[in-house]
Formats: C-alpha cells, structure tokens, sequence
C-alpha cells in the first residue's frame, strides 16, 4: 500500500525513510536489538535494490539516483549475490551478538 502511494525506490528507498524509521521505532521504545534488526534488513534491501541498472534515489527528494550496477532484477547473478549476502549476513549475526539474543532456540543451538 505505501508503495502503491509513495512509489517503489521512491521516498521509502532513501536514506531519510531508514533513519526516520529507526528514529521513529526507538522513540516509541521498541527494543534497540528489534529495531537493528529491522534496520539490517530495511538496509539489505536497498542495498539489494542498488545492485541494479534502477538504483536508488537515496537522497530523495533530489534527483539523480545512486546504484552499483552489477545485475538485472530476476536474473540468476541476482539470485547467486542475494545467496552470498544472506550467507554471510546471517553469519556475522550468529557471530556478534545479536543474533543470539534474535535467534529462537529451537532454531539455532550452540
Ligand atoms: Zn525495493
């Protein structure tokens, strides 16, 4: 519904949208470790969004888009990176602390 108003890689997609979020989230007392992760995978996406030849409008609402563009949406080089970030994503999670205290026990055991 947002991105039906606002626009897919429109206002949602910018560097304001994700510290508006976040500052919005902690002000209202969500726990810091459900906002960061919230925030990871906000992130992620558009970081997934900036390996295409669309790119991002980060700095929305001035133009000119940011990106690096190494795939097309759907492809399989799409498929494979995605594989890789999500791999190593959730290995530094497991690793650092915060994922232990994100990680149900009947999923993950030390
Ligand atoms: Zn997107």
């Amino acid at each position: 519904m947002i991105a039906a108003v606002l626009g897919h890689r429109g206002a949602t997609h910018s560097a304001f949208a994700v510290l508006a979020l976040v500052s919005l989230l902690l002000h209202a007392g969500y726990r810091q470790e459900y906002v960061f992760a919230l925030a990871i995978g906000y992130l992620s996406h558009l970081g997934a969004d900036m390996l295409t030849p669309r790119g991002l409008r980060l700095a929305w609402p001035l133009r000119g888009t940011w990106g690096v563009p190494v795939c097309r949406t759907g492809s399989g080089a799409e498929s494979f990176i995605v594989g890789v970030l999500v791999c190593a994503l959730s290995w530094w999670l497991a690793t650092h602390g915060v994922g232990r205290s994100l990680t149900l026990p009947w999923i993950w055991r030390r």
